[in-house]
């Protein structure tokens, strides 16, 4: 049989809650695809700093580095923020040393959920679009000056690090919709003229069967709200996509809906929902653990080439959307644990 082995990082907050739920689907899943999963689960980020003084143990990036997918419930936490050395540096470092330089964030919008959107339930309908963040490279990872008052930070791109990453978006294009726009801030910085140059070389070269199009992330900010339904691809860099993700993450309604793949070259990719530790919900059973599902079916599909095992779990997801069945943040009456078991209801019950 089909056998994977499977590192899970529950981490702190509300990540071992949403995990516990994450793993139970996994088991279900794979029973169902005829597969086999191998668990190793290992302290990560606060919960790693509090057992071994550091966030990210050589055993545990050992571990990792020989799993074939690793899903990572979430890190951080107020306990830690005097912290000598912070749970944020476990990720940016599993992160760097795994080369995962492609994050994915799917964005849509289930037609039960319409209505649990900040945004008038007829923008959001019919949002089905792909963020393809750059995760390894830009203003996170560049030099650094402090001064008494004066401080830097630099940005950096090469050309190697733009291809490899708009590689991935213009492949997702042409799975999808086939249509990408790359979001840059061209009129003001060095690094996003030479992204925007590579990426429209690309798009005429060796995608031209992609409708490519060019925004400013002042703009794109803006037509993100004014019409999100407009956006198959988004192709774009580092800091840049941490923030149009948060804020597309508000189209569905809740943060705790979404998920996320980070991927390189090879494997292992790292799987987790985009949330955080939610610590003011921690330890009460009320995260809503459908990112983590979603992130789930992430690593059946781009982390093992399990696609239908993936769609198999989105279907079960579906079919909770449609039944309201719902934890609290979007209105709902099930705890966390009670979601998972749902959901496992509902995979069962699949023809
Ligand atoms: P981080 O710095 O780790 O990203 P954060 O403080 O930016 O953390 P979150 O931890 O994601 O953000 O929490 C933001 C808000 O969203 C909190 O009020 C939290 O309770 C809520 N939230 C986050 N995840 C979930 C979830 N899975 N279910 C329900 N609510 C959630
Ligand atoms: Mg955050």
């Amino acid at each position: 049989m089909r056998t994977y082995s499977i590192v899970l990082l529950p981490g702190d907050g509300i990540g071992p809650e949403v995990t516990a739920v994450a793993r139970a689907a996994m088991e279900s899943v794979a029973a169902l695809s005829g597969f086999a999963l191998k668990f190793s689960e290992h302290a990560f980020g606060g919960a790693s700093i509090d057992r071994f003084g550091e966030p990210l143990t050589a055993e545990t990036l050992r571990a990792c580095q020989a799993s074939d997918a690793i899903f990572l419930g979430a890190v951080g936490g107020p306990k830690w923020d005097k912290a000598a050395s912070r749970p944020e540096a476990g990720l940016l470092g599993l992160r760097k040393a795994l080369q995962v330089y492609s994050n994915l964030r799917p964005v849509s919008v289930h037609p039960a959920l319409a209505g649990k959107s900040p945004l008038r339930a007829e923008l959001v309908a019919g949002v089905d679009m792909l963020i393809v963040r750059e995760l390894t490279g830009g203003i996170y990872f560049g030099a650094r000056q402090k001064r008494e008052d004066y401080a830097s930070d630099e940005c950096a791109y090469s050309r190697a690090e733009i291809e490899r990453v708009a590689h991935i978006a213009f492949q997702q294009a042409r799975l999808r919709r086939g249509k990408l726009m790359s979001v840059d801030k061209a009129n003001v910085l060095e690094t996003s003229r030479l992204w925007r140059r590579v990426v429209s070389e690309m798009g005429a070269r060796t995608y031209p069967d992609i409708e490519l199009g060019h925004m400013y992330v002042d703009a794109a900010a803006m037509h993100l709200l004014r019409d999100p339904a407009s956006f198959d691809v988004v192709l774009t860099e580092n800091m840049f996509g941490d923030i149009l993700s948060d804020e597309a993450s508000m189209l569905p309604g809740s943060i705790g809906l979404l998920g996320s793949a980070s991927l390189g070259d090879t494997r292992p990719g790292v799987f987790e929902p985009i949330h955080g530790s939610a610590p003011d919900i921690a330890g009460q059973d009320e995260a809503n653990p459908f990112g983590a599902i979603e992130s789930v079916a992430q690593l059946f599909e781009a982390g093992l080439g399990e696609t239908e095992a993936a769609a198999r779990l989105r279907a079960a997801v579906g079919a909770m959307h449609e039944a309201g069945d719902w934890t609290g943040d979007l209105g709902g009456t099930l705890t966390c644990s009670e979601a998972g078991i749902r959901l496992i209801q509902h995979l069962e019950r699949q023809p």
